[in-house]
């Protein structure tokens, strides 16, 4: 783009050229001069300037000229070239045309008639900054917008990968959590879960003064099972009785976790010796139903599991232990008795209840 032009424009021919030359000693070669006779004449060369792509940085017009008045030359102008500053030289008589001015063309200044050349001179160089600065200015701001735009579309794009990968996280995070308190072969709850459990649900039922039940279950003769079937298919087993185990039991206070090797342990809360034998021997006919045959074992063909089970309304002067213990006694009895059965024991009378 070229140097920015200044238009003055005047009716007599002498008043131009000699502003032409006063403005040229003054703003030297930081614009173009140009001039016209007459508010056509400037309208129609403003046409021209800009549709070469000129900028037209300032317009000095005389307000009293044949065809049209300055401050019409000026509206029209301001109408075709919004940031160009419009400067109007006027006599008093005529400020009416300077309001005039200033509503509809944004009357940058006027001068009144007649005019020092230097105030004039000052004038439009001023004029020139003003608007070389505002253009500057407007271009920073443009600038500035982009910049503010493609911060905002990065900002966006950044929160979207971090939510996302925040709920990656959060996900492999739960999934890490539930893998943290389940067995990884049977995947039922895990022995720390248990331990967890244990003393918690002793405290509680312990304030509450509610009984706490707990089973533990044993695979009869597994070690046959393995020797006959291999390894693998043990563990194959062990996963279908702890489902089974698992779905016999409803509440959701209980606990089915895996105690370790072939024994399985049930937490009860708020349930009696009655309930928890109930809730032993649905279990142990579950698993005997899966007929998941075993040959050499003893008293069935199949897998068959004994089980203790213990009551207690828990007090501070014992721990969780002794009811583990009690459940423990009881499961040694049903070994003994033959196994594939459940076996009680008593609190009070500190003995295993015959059923
Ligand atoms: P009982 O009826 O008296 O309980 O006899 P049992 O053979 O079941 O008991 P024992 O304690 O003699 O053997 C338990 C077997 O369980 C031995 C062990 O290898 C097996 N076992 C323990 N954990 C696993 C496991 O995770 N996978 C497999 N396949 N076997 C296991
Ligand atoms: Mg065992
Ligand atoms: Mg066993």
């Amino acid at each position: 783009m070229g140097k920015p032009v200044i238009i003055c424009i005047d009716d007599e021919a002498t008043v131009i050229n000699s502003l032409k030359i006063e403005l040229k000693k003054a703003i030297g070669e930081e614009c173009i001069i140009e001039t016209a006779e007459g508010g056509t004449d400037a309208i129609e060369l403003v046409n021209e300037l800009l549709a070469e792509g000129s900028e037209v940085a300032v317009v000095l017009s005389d307000y009293i000229m044949p065809d049209l008045k300055g401050d019409e030359v000026l509206k029209k102008i301001h109408s075709m070239s919004p940031n160009t500053l419009t400067i109007m030289l006027t006599g008093q008589a005529d400020l009416e045309a300077v309001g005039r001015a200033i509503k509809y063309a944004k009357l940058y200044r006027y001068l009144p008639k007649p005019w020092q050349i230097e105030d004039l001179k000052l004038t439009v160089v001023e004029a020139v900054h003003s608007y070389l600065q505002d253009k500057k200015l407007k271009e920073q701001t443009f600038k500035l917008k982009q910049l503010n735009e493609e911060l905002e579309r990065l900002t966006k794009e950044q929160s979207k990968i971090i939510s996302q990968r925040t709920s990656e996280l959060e996900k492999l995070n739960r999934e890490l959590d539930r893998l943290a308190h389940l067995d990884g072969l049977t995947e039922v709850a895990n022995r720390r879960q248990f331990d967890k459990c244990i003393s918690t649900e002793w405290l509680r039922m312990c304030r509450e003064k509610q009984p706490l039940s707990l089973i533990l279950c044993d695979v009869d003769n597994f070690k046959s099972y393995n020797d006959q079937y291999g390894h693998l298919q043990g563990d194959d087993c062990l996963k279908k009785v702890a489902q089974t185990i698992a779905h016999s039991v409803k509440r959701p206070a209980d606990l089915v976790a895996r105690y370790g090797g072939e024994e399985f342990v049930i937490v009860l809360p708020y349930t009696s010796i009655e309930g928890a034998f109930t809730v032993a021997e649905e279990v142990r006919n579950a698993v005997q139903q899966l007929l998941i045959p075993n040959y050499t074992a003893q008293p069935l063909p199949y897998i068959t599991i004994s089980l203790g089970v213990a009551t207690f309304i828990p007090s501070r002067h014992l721990s969780a232990l002794a009811l583990i213990n009690a459940a423990d006694k009881s499961l040694y009895q049903a070994k003994k008795r033959g196994r594939n059965q459940t076996v009680i024991y008593n609190e009070e009378s500190k003995a295993i209840i015959e059923v």
